[in-house]
């Protein structure tokens, strides 16, 4: 059935809920649909649950849009595209949910409760000190479904539960772990409409993947508990089920529980972030990002290094596995990195570009596009090109004077060396690595100092760091006046030392 199944085009859904920043966790949950839909020619959906109104945050939609669109995973029907199943917003769809938690009533699937809050806590604690698991006691359930309407007209505040069914079993099937048998008695009246008016998770979501057609269903899989429920749903409407896949968790770091505030803020000192907003800013691609999340749920080898389009070709919703996986960031860099070096030169001299202009540097794009076969392999992430780079558009360098002091050597030896390195490279008409290297290395022969020590004054000199991409290119790409007016100002700030 499933390589049937596999090959009809899909329906898929991303179906978050905007209660905080959009995490690697919701990035995951949008690419595997976004991938099963263009890899069997369907759509992919964006759908707002926003029914929580207590854990609702202003702003959070618009990440979650930002963040798709960052990472490429365009989608065919949204919020703000609009589609043919308008609207995309689940606040904006409470009459189709009223409409439907009614309907169940009426085929007594389902029954209108107007127990208090009170009354329900005490009943909740009553059968916590017994020892019982804590469930909705029936009270409403025998209600005459003309008297509850009576009541709720009355302006009666009531909530609308299911009405699940007291003997029998029900066989649920997720994709990743085939089927669990649940007894009907270990599950609850659960609440589908809430006295605020708006659904529950389990009645919007079961409604509206039906309405839009939603041909599977891949979530989170905090959800799997409430899959016995929600087959109840769909059952008791008579509709066809979607497939479900139910993806695995992820680990922090160490493989033990979930990432907490701590560990965050913990990884954030090192860099790092689960948040995409952050990514983004610590220079990583959405290339690197996508590939690292990709394979942590995904049986393909787990080096594999892949484009969206490289994924959409290989992806099978029957390769996803359920073993949690670890959050691994060094992986991250790898791919990142990976990634980096596979990009065309203007491409990724286009994505370098802000990070310098941020820095009030006298950016110029023909240096940068010089620069980038000098840079790229050294790049993990996108910002490292300001600590490798920035010396190439600054108008002076200011470098530290102890490093202009070669190791072994006093000030004097090292003022010494730099006077002479401003001789020799004076001496020619320009600086193309292929001229001033052979002189400097012969100095090096003829003078007794080591390479190290003489390339390592001339690199603070000329960049103002201890660590630069290759010098004698990057001289080149510098230009013979700027370098010679640099060394001539490590030689005076040297012989201020010395004197
Ligand atoms: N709104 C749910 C969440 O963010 C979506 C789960 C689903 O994909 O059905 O967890």
């Amino acid at each position: 059935m499933e390589k049937l199944l596999s090959t009809k085009p899909a329906r898929t859904r991303f179906a978050p809920s905007p209660t905080g920043r959009m995490h690697i966790g919701n990035a995951r949950s949008a690419l595997y649909p976004f991938l099963l839909a263009r890899r069997l020619g369907g759509q992919f959906i964006l759908r707002i649950e926003d029914t929580d109104q207590k854990r609702y945050e202003p702003g959070a939609e618009q990440e979650l849009i930002n963040g798709l669109r960052w990472l490429g995973l365009q989608y065919d029907e949204g919020p703000d595209i609009g589609g043919p199943h308008s609207p995309y917003r689940q606040s904006e769809r409470r009459a189709i949910y009223h409409e439907h938690a009614w309907k169940l009533v009426e085929m007594e699937k389902a029954f209108a409760c107007f127990c208090t809050p009170d009354r329900l806590d005490k009943v909740r604690q009553e059968q916590m000190k017994n020892k019982q698991n804590p469930r909705y006691d029936g009270t409403c359930r025998a209600l005459d479904s003309a008297e509850a309407r009576r009541r709720v007209d009355a302006g009666e505040k009531y909530v609308i539960r299911f009405k699940m069914p007291k003997e029998g079993s029900i066989t649920t099937a997720d994709l990743l772990r085939g089927s669990i048998t649940t007894e009907n008695s270990a599950l609850d009246d659960s609440v589908l409409l809430k006295s605020d008016g708006l659904p529950t998770y389990h009645l919007a979501a079961m409604v509206d993947d039906h309405l839009m057609e939603i041909t599977h269903v891949i979530r989170g899989s905090e959800w799997l508990p409430s899959m016995p429920l929600h087959i109840h749903i769909i059952r008791a409407f008579g509709w066809d089920e979607p497939v479900f896949a139910h993806l695995s968790v992820f680990l922090k770091p160490s493989g033990k529980g979930k990432m907490s505030k701590r560990d965050r803020a913990e990884a954030m000192k090192d860099g790092y972030s689960i948040f995409l907003g952050d990514m983004q800013e610590l220079g990583y691609t959405p290339e690197g990002v996508l590939n690292w999340i990709a394979l942590m749920g995904w049986g393909v080898p787990e080096d594999d290094v892949m484009t969206l389009d490289r994924m959409i070709e290989r992806f099978s919703i029957d390769s996803l596995t359920p073993s949690p996986a670890a959050i691994n960031f060094q992986k991250l860099d790898h791919f990142n990195a990976t990634h980096i070096r596979l990009m065309r030169t203007d491409d990724l001299a286009a994505r370098l570009k802000p990070y310098f202009t941020r820095e009030g540097l006298n950016f110029r794009d023909d240096v940068l596009l010089k620069m980038i076969p000098l840079l790229r392999e050294r790049l993990v992430t996108l910002d490292d090109c300001i600590s490798f780079g920035a010396f190439f558009f600054k108008d002076e360098v200011t470098p530290n004077p102890e490093d202009l002091i070669a190791k072994g050597l006093d000030a004097k030896q090292s003022a010494e060396i730099a006077r002479r390195a401003y001789q020799i490279l004076g001496a020619q008409p320009d600086i193309s690595h292929e001229r001033s290297e052979p002189p400097m290395r012969a100095y090096v022969e003829e003078s007794g100092f080591s390479a190290n020590q003489v390339f390592g004054i001339l690199r603070v000199a000329v960049t103002g760091q201890k660590v630069s991409p290759p010098l004698f290119e990057s001289m080149e790409i510098i230009g013979r006046d700027v370098c010679l007016k640099r060394i001539q100002n490590a030689i005076d700030v040297l012989e201020k030392i010395t004197s």
